[in-house]
C-alpha cells in the first residue's frame, strides 16, 4: 500500500477496536465524537498535505529501508537536511491546524528506538534492531500513525520504579513467556493515543539493576487485548457538544488530544520487543526521544505561533488600532520570539550528527535550549496577543445571542441586533468576523487549544527542569573554565 489519503486514514481508524472511555462511559463511535474528531482532523492533515503537490516534497521522503516513498512522519533521519525538513514540516502543520497534530511522537520514538536498539544489540548480541526494522517497514508500508508512549504515572517521585508501593506505577514486565512478555501499567497524558494505529512504549527515565522489569520497550496495536484509554478533558471542551456551536469553538475543525493509556496485562510477542531488561540503555532511549521531541517543538509551536500572531494582527486591524506604534511593536516582539524558537529548532538540526547506526541525531544541547525557550516564549506571545486583542475575547456573548431573533428592543430590535450593533469594529469587517478572531484567540490562549500551545509548551517533552539537567550535562562548564584560565593567565 502507498500513502494513505486523509479519508483513508479516518476510515482506517474505524476498523480498529480501540477502547476509549470518556465521562465514565465507553465511546463506541469515537471517530465521529465531536470532542475527539477535531484531533483526528489534525492527524488527517499529515496525510492530506503529503498528497498535495505543493507540499509533497517536504512531507514525503524515500525510505532508507525500502527505497519507497513514505510519509516523512515515518522516516529515519539520514542527514542534517532531513532533520531540518522535519522541523519545517512541523511548522507547516502548526500553521495549517493551529493545534498539536500528534503524529510526531511516533516519529521521534522511531528515531530514538532505531538508534538505541542498534547499540543494545552491539553490546548484548540481542536482535532488537532487526525487530524494530521489521516493525518500521510495516509502519512505512501501511502509512500508519504510531503513538510514542513514554510518560509513566510515577507515583511518589522520590522513589525509583521498583521502590513504589504500587508496582504498576511504571510500565513493567509482569510475566515472561517463551513467546513474549505480559506488560502492566499505564502511560499518562499520551498525545494522539486514540488516533494512533499502534503504540511504541519506552521507559520514562534512566534505571538501575533493581528496575530491570521496568526497562522495557515494545510496540503493540492500539486495540490490543487489555489496552484501553481514558480520554483527557480540556478547558471548554464541552462547547464542542453544543448544538450549532461554531464561532464559540474558536477552532472548529482542529484540536489536540491526550489520554491515559492503560496496559492491563497486555501480551507482547517477542518480535515486537525492542528492550527487555537492558536497564543500562533506558537513559539513552529517554535522552534521545526527549531530544528529538524537544527539537520538534522548535517547529510545531512556531507554526501555531504564526497563526497566533496573525490572529492578533487581525484583531488589531478590526479594532482599528493596527497603525498604533505600540501595537506594531508588540507584533514585532511576538515575531522575534517566535522566530527565535524556530532558530533553535533549525540550529539543533543543522548541528545534527550520525549515530553509530548511521541515522542522524540532533545536537542535544541545542535541542534542550530550544525546548527551554519553548517553556517561556509562547507564554509571552500569548500575553501579547491578549494585550493586543483586548478583553472582548473573553467577555463577548455567545454565537446564539448574535443569531437570536428574540425581540427585546423598543423599536423591534432583536438580541442579535444589539450584539451586532455594539460589538462592531472599525468597519473593515463584519461583527461576525471580529467575533471569530476573538474566539479563536480565546481558544488558543485559554480554551482547549491552550493545552497544546501553553501547558504542553511547559511540560510536553519534559518539564523545564528536565531540560536544565541536560543543559548542565551538555554545557561543558569545565571546558569553559579552561578557556577563562588560559586567557587570564591562570596556570
Ligand atoms: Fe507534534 Fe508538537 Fe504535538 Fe509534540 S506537541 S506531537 S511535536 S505537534
Ligand atoms: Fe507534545
Amino acid at each position: 500500500m502507498a500513502l494513505m489519503t486523509a479519508a483513508q486514514y479516518i476510515e482506517s481508524l474505524r476498523k480498529l477496536n480501540t477502547k476509549v472511555y470518556m465521562f465514565g462511559e465507553r465511546i463506541e463511535n469515537w471517530v465521529d465524537h465531536p470532542m475527539i474528531r477535531p484531533s483526528i482532523n489534525c492527524v488527517a492533515m499529515t496525510y492530506a498535505l503529503a498528497q498535495d503537490p505543493q507540499y509533497a516534497e517536504l512531507m514525503t521522503v524515500k525510505s532508507h529501508l525500502t527505497g519507497k516513498t513514505i510519509n516523512r512522519f515515518a522516516n529515519i533521519h539520514q542527514s542534517a537536511e532531513d532533520l531540518k525538513n522535519k522541523v519545517k514540516m512541523q511548522r507547516l502543520l502548526g500553521q495549517k491546524t493551529a493545534s498539536c497534530f500528534q503524529r510526531c511522537v511516533g516519529m521521534d520514538a522511531f528515531n530514538a528506538v532505531y538508534s538505541t536498539t542498534f547499540e543494545i544489540d552491539e553490546k548484548y548480541g540481542t536482535k532488537y534492531h532487526e525487530n524494530f526494522k521489521q516493525f518500521l517497514e510495516m509502519v512505512q508500508e501501511e502509512d500508519l500513525t504510531v503513538d510514542g508512549a513514554m510518560t509513566d504515572p510515577k507515583g511518589d517521585r522520590s522513589k525509583a520504579p521498583h521502590g513504589q508501593e504500587d508496582p504498576d506505577l511504571f510500565v513493567r514486565i509482569k510475566e515472561r513467556r517463551a513467546d513474549g512478555i505480559v506488560v502492566r501499567g499505564a502511560k499518562c497524558h499520551q498525545t494522539g493515543s486514540v488516533n494512533s494505529h499502534w503504540h511504541i512504549v519506552m521507559p520514562t527515565m534512566a534505571m538501575g539493576p533493581d528496575d530491570k522489569d521496568y526497562a522495557v520497550s515494545f510496540a503493540c496495536p492500539s486495540d490490543a487485548d487489555g489496552l484501553f484509554m481514558i480520554y483527557g478533558r480540556q478547558s471548554c471542551d464541552t462547547r464542542k457538544l453544543e448544538d450549532g456551536a461554531d464561532i464559540d469553538l474558536g477552532n472548529r475543525k482542529f484540536g489536540g488530544q491526550e489520554a491515559l493509556v492503560v496496559f492491563d496485562d497486555v501480551f507482547i510477542p517477542n518480535e515486537y520487543i525492542f528492550m527487555e531488561g537492558e536497564y543500562d540503555f533506558a537513559g539513552m532511549l529517554v535522552e534521545r526521544f526527549a531530544g528529538f521531541h524537544r527539537q520538534s517543538y522548535g517547529g510545531c509551536k512556531v507554526g501555531v505561533g504564526d497563526v497566533v500572531i496573525g490572529a492578533a494582527a487581525l484583531a488589531a486591524e478590526y479594532n482599528g488600532v493596527e497603525k498604533a506604534s505600540a501595537v506594531k511593536d508588540k507584533l514585532i516582539e511576538m515575531t522575534h520570539l517566535n522566530e527565535t524558537l524556530y532558530s533553535c529548532g533549525m540550529a539543533c538540526s543543522c548541528e545534527g550528527k550520525p549515530t553509530k547506526c548511521g541515522s542522524y541525531m540532533i545536537d542535544l544541547l541545542l535541542a534542550n535550549v530550544c525546548k527551554q525557550n519553548v517553556t517561556r516564549f509562547p507564554y509571552e506571545i500569548v500575553r501579547l496577543a491578549e494585550d493586543v486583542a483586548g478583553g472582548l475575547m473573553v467577555t463577548m456573548p455567545s454565537q446564539k445571542d448574535f443569531d437570536a431573533e428574540t425581540v427585546v428592543g423598543k423599536n423591534g430590535e432583536t438580541i442579535g441586533d444589539f450584539c451586532n450593533k455594539f460589538f462592531v469594529g472599525n468597519g473593515s469587517c463584519s461583527t461576525e468576523d471580529r467575533m471569530r478572531v476573538m474566539r479563536f484567540l480565546e481558544n488558543i490562549c485559554l480554551g482547549s487549544a491552550a493545552v497544546g500551545y501553553r501547558t504542553e509548551s511547559m511540560h510536553g517533552a519534559g518539564s523545564p527542569q528536565a531540560q536544565r539537567v541536560m543543559i548542565a550535562r551538555q554545557g561543558d562548564l569545565q571546558g569553559k573554565k579552561e578557556l577563562a584560565k588560559r586567557i587570564s593567565g591562570i596556570k
